[in-house]
């Protein structure tokens, strides 16, 4: 009888029903070759929870993901509610889920494929090789922070913000930074705005006395505007680069693009409880429906929770391997350019790199 554990699907808006849709088959074909069952739970969330139940994520939900191993998430976010107040947009759920289950730590690994060396807008010799680990806290900071939110006096309107952080929450998330920086090139530069924010002076001291803890790792600071400028100008220099929420989602979408699309970029986000297993891209309004998204963020997603959750490496690899084979024969989607190659949709890049999979698991010596 083989091991059942328990996903909860959520798929939510826009593409993220059609890149969730390659994901499901990956999981109900991988139940086949390895010894873990599945069993999916999907619900509705975001603008598809709003437009149903009037909430973009209800408690039941919440409360089906504190149960379950892990959390697969597609995408939220619908134009429709542009206009809605901050607590029923869409996105207020990936906010509500993260702070739910106690997901402080988020991890954006950006690597890139050989195949899609010049697919990048940015030349070659600046982005061969690179290999970076963005962890960024994701729980607190201005996202969080109290007060928050608009007010009106003497006939004008101001609206208001608080980044706050304390030392408990620094301190967890460094830790966890120079943990993954063992685990690879020990490098950890800590982006902060020492110059002009207590918080990220408060943020520096913190992260200067986690690294007391890890002497084998080396540590760096540098503000957020420069980091934004070298990760244009030399991408390389970096291994891990720690940072609070808002900078990391920003500095994290800008990552995004050195591999030539954010359709490929997946993430992790660890904590107290559930962990939550997401592709770094939105819902793309302008192509859903379509049958163009990529699915490959959510397929190294998958990857992500074998690593991290089921603690099964060689799955997770050789979903990684599928994903850069098939892109090495010339396989692509409309987001990425692959001069000679072949554009696909999403159905059929998933079948493909799936079948791949598969035929890695019929090798002899596979017993992942
Ligand atoms: P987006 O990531 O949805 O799209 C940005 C661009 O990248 C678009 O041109 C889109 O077509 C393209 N793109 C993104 N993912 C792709 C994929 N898998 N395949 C092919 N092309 C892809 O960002 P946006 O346009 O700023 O936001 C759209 C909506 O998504 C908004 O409502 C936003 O709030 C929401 N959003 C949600 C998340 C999330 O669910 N985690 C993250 C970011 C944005």
């Amino acid at each position: 009888m083989h091991k059942k554990e328990r996903i909860v699907i959520l798929a939510g808006d826009g593409i993220g029903p059609e890149v969730m849709a390659q994901g499901i088959k990956l999981l109900n074909k991988l139940e086949e070759y390895i010894e873990i069952g599945f069993d999916l739970d999907e619900h509705l969330v975001g603008g598809a929870a709003l437009k149903a139940y009037g909430v973009p994520l209800k408690p039941e939900t919440l409360e089906s993901c504190k149960q379950a191993s892990a959390v697969l998430l597609g995408a939220v976010g619908s134009p429709e509610f542009d206009d809605n107040p901050p607590d029923l947009r869409p996105e207020r759920a990936l906010l509500d889920l993260r702070a739910g289950l106690g997901c402080f730590c988020n991890l954006r690994p950006i690597h890139l494929y050989k195949a899609l060396i010049d697919s990048s807008t940015l030349k070659r010799e600046v982005i061969a090789d690179i290999d970076l680990l963005v962890v960024r806290e994701l729980t607190g900071g201005l996202y969080f922070g109290k007060p928050a939110g608009f007010e009106t006096a003497n006939g004008e309107r101001t609206a208001v913000n608080t980044m706050t952080y304390s030392e408990a929450e620094i301190q967890r998330i460094a830790r966890k930074a120079f943990e993954f920086a063992r685990l690879r090139r020990r490098k950890v530069t800590s982006v902060d705005k020492a110059n002009v924010l207590a918080v990220s002076q408060l943020w520096r001291s913190v992260v200067e006395d986690v690294a007391k803890e890890f002497p084998d790792v080396q540590l760096e600071h540098m503000l957020v505007d420069n980091c934004a400028m070298q990760l244009i100008r030399n991408p390389r220099q970096f291994d891990v680069i720690l940072t609070e929420n808002m900078f990391g989602d920003i500095l994290s979408d800008e990552a995004s693009m050195l591999p030539g699309s954010i359709g490929l970029l997946p993430s992790a986000s660890l904590g107290d409880g559930t962990p939550i297993y997401e592709p770094v891209h939105g819902s793309a309004p302008d192509i859903a429906g379509k049958g163009l998204a990529n699915p490959i963020a959510l397929l190294n997603s998958i990857a992500m929770m074998f690593r991290y959750t089921f603690s099964r490496p060689l799955v997770a690899l050789a979903i990684e391997e599928a994903i850069s084979t098939i892109l090495l024969r010339g396989y692509h989607t409309a987001d990425m350019k692959l001069e000679g190659g072949k554009q696909v949709g999403s159905e059929e890049i998933g079948d493909l790199i799936i079948s791949e999979i598969i035929q890695e698991y019929s090798r002899p010596f596979m017993t992942a």
